[in-house]
């Protein structure tokens, strides 16, 4: 009765022994407390060492080496005194995750003592054996080696187990030759992009002074825990992070109680200890809550710098996954692991603020007189529409593409929700009426003891990739697995270009002697009319807006593949290299890395499906027909048919399964791109006609023998 010890392990589960952190301890000990703050190096730093080091972290001038010993030894001496007895330079090469190899402090001496060591070199830079990773053709083998270069704006941080620690330094990797190998590096360089360009538009404006604009980014993750003991037993859940198989339970999530529901007990003491563990980390947590799926459950931070936040965001999924361990559950950060009901995606949210605190997509009040809003509004509008492919290619995975276009996810066709607010300010723009009438007013609950609420004028659209949500926008295409570096990356880069080609509108038509007032009307009345089609503020999951998109000539581009080739098109090329994110040469090699990973992935499905199949599934069909069969004698209809019709669905989940034997044997030819093609044209039908005919049969067999643990059992059972 094996399935049903699985349960009571999971019923069973106990934890005692919990540390409870008092809330006052959060705030002023835990919070940062395993983060080496510019703060602290500031106290450990010599004035004039100190002042050098604040260039590099606010101007971003290269890190003065005369420095580098006196930061070291400043850094190992706070890391010694938290616990930690290594090293390590932290990186994100181009597989999405974090890379880590740990160096100890330890230094043997001559005379057999040992001391700890850590010098200026070491911080700055390091040569971890990189050979590994992919590089997609931008390290011959022959010069092979990678380094790892200090990022310092970003925080060192100490990551805990529960016999020691590791200083974890943040790090940009690239080749020998100068090219990124990594995430970070383009993403650095598109957080100086946007900000040079809005610098630069911004002295048209008559706003407060500032020295740059950052990007600030928060990102809500969504995620599905799952008890150990089920996922143990699904080796899909462990070789691909999605369940292969699993016929619909007779309830999944259409009684809508578990979005916002009180969060299980269980969960919640999980979710208490993953926030404390980003507490220490600095990573300022703030919203928790059940998803609409069950199992499904979501954190968000307060949004922070975009390099910061990016960096905060790899280590959130990491403390997620991690601690779910100590409490017998499973995270699951796959953007689809349960068929039929909603996936899992990671909502951007992005705006662009001066280091004055200004935040450049505020509407204010009026926004139909706030030009610095309306200008640059325009821009990520023109940004978007001119780069829904770069948008669409920079969340295409393997993964993704189960949720994008599926249950309440968003369509794999990027428009903008602006809200109908907005909307008809900027066809004022266009008419050129001035009235500038704001529609909100007080909200009346039809109650005295309820407090009138704001009507609040951004309301929201769920169902849109790309939404305007009062301040500043919410990319919802993401994938709740991916590191959100990239789409980042591609966010500030197009909005850059867009940023200078409207400014360059506006200055061409002051050269005309315009006013800067009426230039800029211009500019905006132009922009907004040739890019109006990328507003959509209807249902993004109707059939209607497909073809309403297609009328508009919108991009569809349904799989990964469709969004991987358009990388390289011309436009796009020019826009990574205008700004100098991407050089032709890294767009190639990112291009050649998101094949290899999607021909991989799903290469992995279909291997793992039909190994399962034949090891698993198969022998538990026969088992239950065997049981039939062997009260054949008893002559009843009842067993007869129950005979027949496992015979039928063997025979149909058979006949699949050699189907998926015979296209896994191939690898689709010699180039990536048709393997790639192979992978999603042929390997996955047959994967999912297999799943088809194997779901049936999970409803037929007997439970007992049935092999793998159900939705029922893996989504309910809390
Ligand atoms: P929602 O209503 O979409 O659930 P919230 O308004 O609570 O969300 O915000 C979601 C995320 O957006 C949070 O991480 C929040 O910090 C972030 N956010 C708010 N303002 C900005 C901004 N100006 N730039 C970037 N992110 C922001
Ligand atoms: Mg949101």
């Amino acid at each position: 009765m094996q399935r049903f010890d699985v349960v009571s392990a999971a019923r069973n589960w106990r934890f005692d022994g919990l540390p409870t952190p008092t809330p006052s301890d959060v705030v002023g000990e835990v919070f940062a407390s395993d983060v080496l703050t510019l703060e602290e190096l500031r106290q450990q730093l010599s004035k004039p060492a100190w002042k050098s080091l604040q260039a590099t972290i606010q101007r971003g001038t290269a890190i003065d080496p005369a420095i580098a010993d006196t930061v070291a030894l400043a850094m190992k001496t706070w890391a010694m005194d938290k616990g930690a007895t290594h090293y390590s330079h932290w990186f994100q090469p181009l597989t999405g995750a974090t890379a880590e190899k740990h160096e100890s402090f330890v230094a043997p001496t001559q005379n057999g003592n040992a001391i700890s060591h850590f010098s200026g070199s070491e911080l700055i830079q390091g040569e971890p054996d990189a050979s590994s990773f992919p590089s997609g053709g931008l390290r011959q083998t022959f010069e092979a080696r990678g380094y790892t270069a200090w990022d310092p704006t970003s925080p060192a941080f100490i990551v805990r187990h529960p016999n020691g620690a590791t200083l974890c330094i943040p790090t940009a990797f690239a080749s020998f030759t100068g090219e990124a190998l990594d995430l970070k590096t383009p993403l650095l360089r598109s957080i100086h992009a946007v900000s040079a360009a809005a610098m630069k538009a911004l002295t048209m404006f008559d706003i407060p002074q500032a020295s740059k604009v950052v990007s600030t980014v928060g990102v809500e993750q969504e995620f599905f825990l799952i008890d150990e003991e089920f996922a143990m037993r699904r080796p899909d859940l462990l070789m691909t992070g999605r369940t292969l198989f699993g016929a619909r339970p007779p309830r999944g999530q259409e009684l809508e109680d578990h979005y916002f529901g009180s969060i299980p007990t269980r969960i919640l003491t999980y979710l208490t200890d993953v926030e404390h563990q980003l507490y220490a980390l600095g990573i300022p947590v703030k919203t928790r809550h059940n998803e609409v799926a069950p199992g499904q459950y979501e954190i968000a931070p307060m949004f922070e710098e975009a390099n910061i936040a990016a960096d905060h965001q790899q280590l959130t999924m990491q403390v997620l996954r991690n601690t779910a361990r100590t409490y017998g559950l499973m995270c699951l950060t796959h953007e689809k692991p349960f068929a039929g009901i909603n996936g899992s995606g990671k909502h951007v949210n992005w705006s662009i603020a001066t280091d004055a605190g200004m935040n450049l997509l505020e509407p204010g009040e009026t926004p139909r007189e706030n030009m610095v809003f309306l200008f640059f509004c325009c821009a990520v509008l023109r940004a978007v529409d001119r780069h829904q492919d770069l948008l669409r290619a920079c969340v295409a995975s393997a993964s993704n593409d189960h949720r994008l276009g599926a249950n309440e996810a968003p369509p794999a066709i990027m428009s903008i929700f602006l809200g109908d607010e907005l909307t008809q300010v900027f066809s004022q723009v266009v008419s050129g009426s001035t009235t500038a009438k704001r529609a909100s007013g007080l909200l009346g609950l039809g109650t005295p003891v309820l407090p009138p609420l704001p009507l609040h004028s951004g309301d929201r659209n769920r169902t849109s990739p790309f939404a305007f949500t009062g301040n500043k926008f919410e990319f919802r295409a993401v994938g709740s697995d991916q590191s959100v570096s990239f789409p980042i990356t591609v966010l500030n880069t197009i909005v850059a270009e867009a940023i200078d080609d409207l400014r360059m509108d506006v200055e061409a038509k002051m050269k005309k002697k315009k006013t800067f007032e009426a230039a800029l009307h211009d500019a905006l009345r132009e922009a907004y009319t040739q890019h109006e089609r990328i507003v959509f503020n209807g249902d993004g999951y109707s059939e209607e807006w497909q073809q309403e998109a297609e009328r508009r000539g919108l991009l569809r581009l349904p799989t990964s593949l469709d969004a991987y080739d358009r990388l390289l098109d011309e436009k796009n090329v020019a826009v990574f290299e205008r700004f100098s994110v991407l050089s032709k040469r890294e767009l190639e090699a990112r291009h050649e890395i998101f094949l290899d990973q999607y021909f991989k992935k799903v290469n992995i499905e279909g291997e793992t499906a039909e190994w399962l199949a034949q090891t698993q599934i198969l022998p538990s069909v026969l088992a239950s027909m065997n049981q039939a069969v062997q009260v054949q004698s008893v002559g009843s209809r009842g067993v007869q048919h129950r005979i027949e019709t496992l015979q039928v669905l063997f025979d149909e989940f058979y006949e699949a399964l050699e189907v998926l034997r015979s296209r896994n044997m191939d690898l689709g030819g010699e180039t990536l791109h048709s393997k790639s093609l192979h992978m999603r044209d042929r390997v996955l039908p047959a994967l999912q006609a297999l799943r088809r005919s194997t779901d049936r049969l999970e409803r037929v067999c007997s439970y007992e023998t049935w092999p793998l643990p159900g939705y029922r059992e893996m989504l309910f059972v809390k």
